[in-house]
């Protein structure tokens, strides 16, 4: 493409769930955004959510430069898997490491799309993807989904102490126990996906370089540390999430949305928003500690519960007696997807109860708002630790175990005076004003970051001129 119009010509191959899917499709319309001809591809079924994410990114003021959508079929009979399985969103536990595995039979399908193509960034669980782009000699770099301080963690981690141990070859005296350490890291067996992890750790290193949804003032001494240490080739173009035209639509879209409309009428700060990502389903008793904590913590809240089965009207045995009836006007559940940067970005909300998914905590940071943290498995404690230790933003909630399966989240049973402290300390406790203060400022480097002359701003021009010298 390059070569024919000058046109810089990316792919941008997202992992199919929706931690990867949101975050890719903004980088690829930040891409578009500065004239690269940007195409997500996704397998059919996936095609309505990117849809929908390309859709939400222009309602709320997104850059406008077209993406487009190349769709490729998953033969799913070929690679094990039961017919409509192509989000990882809704697969049960069991089936996360063959569906990893599965994911092989992609790169058949994504090779027919290459020879059009100047660059592929595919995300980490394609390990393939390197050796896909060397056959048409272009780069692949390679998108993980997470913080510089994740990645450089995981990398220096080969070998833990007696506990609670420091992280080895690393900035900070950063603790860990290593139950919060994933199993992959923790434990010497050997499954589909540790397998595929330690492939894309591989293909990492033979890999043109990565994409990091972050901004350098956010984690300097990682950033360093990943590049100057590691030896790693990264650029750092986030938070990818920021609109990149302040106000625009968006007070449009907020009107539009009744949890908007509530949250006009509070007053700033005066909300916590509790929201664990797409994938944790936690179950009933630990719901219904939630509810507890949140109504003895005495704050106003929204709280995004996902709970598929109790989703269409059956009874909802995970909320204490009355308890709707009683926060009316305090508190709003919502049932299933919740506008979450709307809800961060409103002034009244003022703390955010999260699982640290890195996109969850990116969006935090860039709203300026203090964090209770509360992971649950792969990267989330390492996140966790950015927030708490570094940043300073945010307290613990006090979860102890990093998890194999988004099935077994919440397992642990986090008790509601626990939940109640951490919320209560957050909003209104002694530190409450600091970390709030902390927190906006580092909101306002993400927002710096991203416009023009700043850090990733800039990082995301030399990219892009990186690639465009490539071409012929
Ligand atoms: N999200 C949302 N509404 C919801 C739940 C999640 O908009 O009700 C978005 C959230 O803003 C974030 C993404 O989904 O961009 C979740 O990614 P993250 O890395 O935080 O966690 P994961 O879902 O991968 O565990």
């Amino acid at each position: 493409m390059g070569s024919e119009n000058s046109q810089l010509g990316i792919l941008f191959f997202p992992f199919m769930a929706p931690g990867h899917i949101i975050p890719m499709t903004n980088m690829a319309k930040l891409f578009a955004a500065r004239g690269v001809k940007a195409t997500i591809v996704t397998t059919p079924l996936n095609v309505p959510f990117v849809s929908r994410t390309i859709e939400r990114i222009e309602t709320c003021g997104g850059a406008t430069a077209k993406v487009d959508i190349q769709t490729i079929k998953f033969p799913v009979e070929k690679a094990g898997l039961p017919e409509g399985c192509e989000n990882f969103e809704f697969l049960p536990s069991e089936m996360l490491s063959s569906f990893l595995k599965a994911l092989a039979v992609l790169q058949e399908p994504l090779e027919q799309l290459l020879h059009d193509a100047d660059c592929l960034v595919a995300d980490m669980f394609y390990p393939w993807a390197t050796d896909a782009a060397a056959k048409f000699g272009i780069p692949r770099l390679v998108f993980n989904g997470t913080s510089f301080f994740s990645i450089t963690a995981m990398e220096s981690m080969t070998q833990y102490y007696s506990e609670p141990f420091l992280i080895p070859n690393f900035p900070g005296e950063i603790k860990l126990t290593s139950m919060q350490v994933p199993s992959f890291i923790r434990e010497e067996v050997e499954t589909d996906m540790t397998n595929v992890l330690k492939e894309a750790a591989e293909a990492g290193m033979r890999s043109y370089g990565i994409v990091v949804n972050s901004f350098y003032e956010l984690e300097p001494a990682y950033a360093d540390h990943y590049r100057n240490v590691l030896g790693k080739k990264a650029w750092h173009i986030g938070p990818v999430s920021v609109c990149n035209k302040e106000g625009q639509d968006k007070e449009s879209s907020v009107d539009e949305h009744e949890c908007l409309k509530w949250l006009n009428t509070k007053k700033p700060n005066s909300v916590v928003y509790v929201c664990f990502g797409s994938m944790a389903y936690f179950n009933d008793s630990q719901l219904m500690e939630i509810a507890m904590g949140l109504e003895a913590s005495g704050q106003q809240f929204i709280w995004v519960v996902r709970k598929e089965k109790n989703g269409s009207g059956g009874k909802e045995e995970w909320l204490p007696q009355g308890f709707e009836k009683r926060m009316e006007g305090k508190g709003l559940i919502i049932r299933g997807w919740a506008p979450q940067i709307l809800i961060l970005d409103h002034e009244a909300v003022g703390g955010f109860v999260t699982h640290c998914g890195w996109n969850s905590t990116l969006e935090g940071v860039t709203a300026g708002v203090p964090m209770v943290t509360w992971p649950g498995f792969a990267d989330q404690f390492f996140n966790e630790k950015l927030v708490t230790q570094v940043l300073k933003i945010g307290v613990d909630v006090g979860a102890e175990r990093c998890v194999d399966g988004v099935d077994e989240v919440g397992e642990e049973s986090i008790k509601k005076e626990a939940i109640e402290k951490a919320v209560k300390r957050i909003m209104v406790g002694e530190k409450a004003d600091e970390m709030r203060s902390q927190a906006k400022a580092l909101g306002e480097m993400a927002r710096r970051a991203v416009e023009e002359e700043g850090s990733s701003y800039s990082d995301l021009n030399s990219l892009i001129g990186e690639l465009k010298s490539r071409c012929p």
